[in-house]
C-alpha cells in the first residue's frame, strides 16, 4: 500500500458521508479495515466530542483540536500535519500516513461532528504557543 491510498480511500469514504449525512455500514468496515485501531481510536474521539473547530476573529482562521487522554493535538488539515508523537514519528519515517488525530479531524469535518468554538484573534498566538509546546 502506498502512502497515498489511505488519504484517497479516506477522502472518498469521507465524501460519501457527507452525502449520506452518515457513515455507511459497509465504509465503517471498510475504514477499519484499512486504519485497524487508528480508526477506533478516532471513532472514539469522536464519539466522545473531542474534535473541536476554533475558529478566530475577526480573521476566520481556523484551527482543529482533538483533544487527548493527556493533551490536546493541534491539527492543520491542509498541511495534514498534526503534533502528536504518532505524527511525528512515523508519518515522517512514511511509515504510516495519517494518525487517528487526522482521522478523526476528516470525519469531523464531513460530518460536522466536532464542537464549534469561536475565539478572538487576540488569543491566536496564545493558543498555538500552547498547543505547540506540547510537540516532542
Ligand atoms: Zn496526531
Amino acid at each position: 500500500m502506498n502512502d497515498n491510498s489511505e488519504t484517497d480511500t479516506l477522502n472518498k469514504i469521507c465524501k460519501e458521508a457527507r452525502a449520506d449525512g452518515k457513515l455507511s455500514g459497509k465504509n465503517l468496515t471498510l475504514l477499519y479495515d484499512l486504519f485497524g485501531q487508528r480508526f477506533t481510536k478516532a471513532l472514539e474521539a469522536l464519539t466522545e466530542n473531542r474534535a473541536k473547530k476554533y475558529t478566530f476573529k475577526p480573521s476566520n482562521r481556523t484551527v482543529w483540536i482533538v483533544v487527548g487522554r493527556e493533551r490536546d493535538y493541534l491539527i492543520m488539515p491542509q498541511a495534514e500535519f498534526c503534533t502528536c508523537d504518532d505524527f511525528y514519528f512515523r508519518v515522517l519515517d512514511k511509515k504510516i500516513h495519517l494518525c487517528y488525530h487526522l482521522i478523526a479531524q476528516k470525519i469531523a469535518r464531513n460530518l460536522n461532528w466536532h464542537d464549534n468554538i469561536e475565539e478572538v484573534d487576540e488569543l491566536y498566538d496564545t493558543l498555538m504557543n500552547e498547543w505547540k509546546k506540547s510537540t516532542v
